[in-house]
């Protein structure tokens, strides 16, 4: 049967937008997560170097609410930035307990997407890169943003910091490290396994 051509771009134009609607419907929520301190255990590298150059005790009591530096002599207080300046410093940190199983396991459930302020040291580009092709070579590169301020759609955020997650309109988990464990008001989860049951 021969159709007139308005009835045949009607039908097109409903396909197209039950195309488009199940698009949607099947896409998975994002998820958008940070590497220092919430994948990767940046406090860890730090340490080792303080440890190798001053003598810092690796277990340093770390003051709750307190950066790193703050609980270092004076003299150091500006040594973190020399190091996170370095190439390479970025390169070999180890992965928190549990982070690598559980983004696996999240992928299945949500559109994981791996979002870091990098640019404020610029060799932490090439380094992250390299970091995650190694530890989480399952996130493809459409799923990594390198940023400054973090200015992101997306469903949920797991963040240390709360400058990223202040205005972020979604569900907002604040990863706990010791220089936000004074802070309330936020969703917490404190390692990887409590992710885990939040989320999957
Ligand atoms: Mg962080």
């Amino acid at each position: 049967m021969l159709l007139p051509q308005g009835l045949i771009r009607f039908k097109l134009l409903v396909l197209e937008m039950l195309n488009k609607d199940s698009t949607i419907r099947d896409e998975k929520p994002r998820l958008v997560i940070d590497m220092d301190e919430v994948i990767a255990d940046t406090l860890h590298k730090f340490l080792v170097l303080y440890n190798r150059d001053y003598g810092i005790a690796m277990d340093i009591h770390q003051a709750p609410g307190k950066e790193l530096h703050e609980n270092l002599p004076e003299n150091l207080n500006g040594q973190w930035k020399i190091y996170a300046h370095e190439k390479g410093f970025f390169k070999d940190i180890p992965p928190m307990p549990g982070a690598i199983k559980t983004v696996k396991q999240l992928q299945t459930r949500y559109n994981v997407y791996i979002v870091s302020a990098a640019t404020e040291f610029r060799n932490s580009l090439e380094d992250k890169l390299d970091w995650l092709a190694h530890h989480f070579p399952f996130i493809p590169w459409t799923n990594i943003a390198f940023t400054g301020d973090k200015i992101v759609a997306a469903d949920i955020m797991i963040d240390d910091r709360i400058k990223n997650l202040a205005h972020f309109s979604g569900r907002r988990l604040l990863f706990s490290s010791p220089h936000n464990l004074l802070i309330t008001g936020y969703e917490r989860v404190n390692n990887w396994q409590e992710v885990a049951e939040l989320l999957l």
